[in-house]
């Protein structure tokens, strides 16, 4: 492990950015910046120095009524998003997707100071792909359509009509605070939906920027509200508020639970997007560098993704090669600031967190398991400052080990070596989660009878971890349900009314 160039975060801000981090708290709601009600206030923190770097607005609970007030009003019948056609509705989204390409140096800037994040990542990752999502949902407002039943009834015609669910929650997590907040708005803002939008208390940044660049693409006041908080207040008073139609969370599924319990004594609309312990698997024939690549994908945003392909399982003849080059690899990554030159892994999001991943990683080594690479002896990484963890190949595991069964968000991965087919899909689906999986291997037909077997929303095979806005995405089990993405995501912000007229 080394580190990148020591780093200077300060030279690397430009005015605009630092005059944006300057600003004081404000939520935003009904189209104007204001204030909490109680006047309070979060710490916003760059991961990856430790310091702070800005103040959030906490809203609570009276906050959260004014949002959803104000989202209920712009979702009266006679409100300009519910009058306007829904191909005026479609550019505006589409002129939204063209603001945040215009400011990409400004909200990359801020993504990276936020979330810890590798300015490359966000550059060539992140931002497109938020862009892109309200591009594909900005064309689907248009093609929204119900249909004509053939019913036995005489003299009688019955239609379909689909209407916007109404007003929505939205909550998200801290590990993609831009991305996950679009794969949210763009299908509700196409459905016809009005929105709360309550970022992680972590990286509330962005969110504050892109609700001002969402009103000057044209989105009525109203329609999308930010409401930055806390989970255990604001988000909760959310899932709690009456005016709330439907629930859509992203995030830990502890909480998501909670929420599914809460919403469910009103009977809300919940989808619910959790966590993850994918296994990643690759069979003998695969060249080693190409699946010990695919495997280090893992360490891709300090292994803070749901999807990520936590646990390796490697055919048993290839093991050691494979995981060998995969811990060269680990070895080899320089470790800094999301805005150093030539880092190749940032920090975890917070204190909190890298306590957390030292923990397993520590846990592992007292249930018996060997390092590979890497180790919880980082302290505070690059000149002792941030949340930096190295990254982590644990060998000498078994399906018994708490790093091997439980979500650690970080950079770790645990290998196993696996013998055939059958043992491999039974222990990849021992998990309470199914989010994804990877294979990796040159028999296509191998991969995809066993690609039928893994229960899980996303399976890869000879790829990993890729998404696109046009593609569903979500969990079996304990992952969730309901899909973000693609065509199955804009059903989820859609009622059904069935219209029954008399011929006769
Ligand atoms: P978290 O569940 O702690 O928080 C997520 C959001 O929920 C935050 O905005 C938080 O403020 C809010 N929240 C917390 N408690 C709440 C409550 N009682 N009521 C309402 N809202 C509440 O999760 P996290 O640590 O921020 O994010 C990491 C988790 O997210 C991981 O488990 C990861 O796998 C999951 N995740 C899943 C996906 C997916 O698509 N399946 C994508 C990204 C992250």
């Amino acid at each position: 492990m080394t580190t990148a160039a020591p780093h200077s975060v300060d030279d690397q801000i430009d005015a605009t950015t630092r005059a944006f981090l300057e600003r004081p708290p404000r939520l935003l709601i009904d189209g104007e910046l204001v204030e909490a009600r109680s006047g309070r206030t979060l710490d916003v923190v760059d991961p990856g120095t430790g310091q702070k770097i800005a103040v959030a607005a906490a809203g609570d609970a009276l906050d959260a009524d004014r949002a959803v007030g104000a989202a209920r009003r712009a979702f009266e019948p006679g409100a300009p998003w519910r009058t306007m056609s829904a191909l005026d509705r479609g550019r505006r989204i589409e002129r939204f997707a063209r603001l945040l390409e215009e400011h990409a140096d400004e909200i990359v800037a801020l993504e990276v100071l936020d979330g810890g994040k590798l300015r490359g990542a966000v550059v060539a990752g992140d931002l497109p792909l938020a862009v892109k999502h309200l591009d594909y949902f900005a064309g689907w407002a248009s093609k929204i359509e119900g249909n004509t039943i053939p019913v036995s009834v005489p003299d009688t015609m019955v239609r379909t009509e689909r209407e916007p669910v109404g007003v929505v929650a939205q909550i998200v997590p801290w590990n993609f605070p831009l991305l996950m907040a679009m794969w949210k708005i763009a299908p509700a803002l196409a459905a016809g939906c009005t929105i709360v939008l309550k970022p992680a208390e972590n990286t509330p940044l962005t969110a504050m920027r892109f609700g001002e660049l969402a009103l000057e693409a044209g989105i009525p006041p109203g329609v999308l509200n930010i409401l930055t908080g806390f989970g255990a207040e604001a988000g909760e008073a959310l899932v709690d508020h009456p005016g709330v139609d439907k629930v859509a969370f992203t995030g830990s599924t502890a909480v998501g639970i909670r929420i599914a319990q809460r919403a469910a004594s009103q009977v809300k609309r919940v989808t619910l997007e959790l966590g993850g312990k994918s296994p990643n698997i690759v069979f003998a024939d695969s060249p080693v560098e190409e699946a010990a690549l695919g495997a280090a994908s893992i360490f891709g945003n300090a292994g803070q993704a749901c999807s990520a392909g936590t646990r390796l399982y490697v055919e048993r003849k290839s093991f050691d090669d494979v995981v060998g080059r995969l811990s060269e690899i680990a070895s080899g990554m320089r470790i800094g600031h999301g805005l150093a030159e030539g880092s190749d892994l940032g920090p975890v999001i917070s204190d909190r967190q890298h306590e957390r991943v030292r923990g397993y990683i520590d846990g592992a080594l007292e249930q018996g398991a060997t390092l590979a690479a890497g180790g919880s002896s980082m302290p505070r990484g690059v000149d002792d400052r941030g949340y930096y963890v190295q990254p982590t190949v644990l060998t000498d595991v078994d399906d018994t080990f708490t790093a091997v069964r439980e979500e650690i968000f970080g950079p770790v991965v645990v290998a196993q070596p696996f013998d055939d087919l059958e043992d491999i899909a039974r222990r990849a689906n021992d998990s309470p989660y199914g989010l994804a999986a990877g294979i990796w291997t040159r028999d296509i037909a191998r991969a995809n009878r066993l690609a039928r077997l893994l229960q899980a929303g996303t399976v890869y095979i000879n790829m990993y971890g890729q998404t696109d806005a046009a593609a569903p995405f979500g969990g079996y089990k304990q992952s969730g349900y309901g899909r973000d993405m693609g065509h199955a995501n804009l059903e989820s912000y859609l009622e059904t009314k069935t219209v029954w007229t008399s011929l006769a």
